[in-house]
């Protein structure tokens, strides 16, 4: 994984922050933590490079951890249709619903390079009872 230096404010404090971290090849994200040395504050980062020229990497930030959170969501909304499946199981025969199977974001690299970055989704278990 390519590795980026990089340099950003505190939201809070406004403090300096330098980190190093290896950055996943789009579509793969990897997540990271920044912590703030002066106030402590946690800044939740999505991070992926650009496929094609590997020297450019995109980030997002907020203070939620967004894939977490993404992923949290997408969970419930499985166990509750596996739920509305489950209970309506005598009834209907075939019970489809589709589960969206990643969150993407299409991102533009400085390179010109169009491409997506992905977050996995929990998917609904197949029922062959
Ligand atoms: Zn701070
Ligand atoms: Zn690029």
């Amino acid at each position: 994984m390519p590795e980026f230096s990089f340099r950003q404010y505190c939201s809070v404090c406004g403090n300096k922050i330098h980190h190093t971290i290896d950055v996943a090849i789009a579509p793969e994200m990897t997540r990271s933590e920044v912590i703030c040395e002066k106030c402590q504050d946690h800044t939740n980062m999505l991070l992926t490079t650009c496929p094609e020229c590997k020297e450019a990497f995109q980030y997002f930030i907020s203070d939620l951890d967004f894939a977490e959170e993404v992923q949290r969501l997408s969970g419930a909304y499985v166990r509750l249709i596996s739920g509305i499946r489950n209970s309506l199981k005598e009834v209907i025969e075939e019970f489809k619903v589709p589960v969206p199977k990643k969150w993407s974001v299409g991102l533009s690299c400085t390179c010109g390079n169009e491409f997506t970055a992905e977050i996995p989704l929990p998917q609904l278990e197949e029922n062959n009872e």
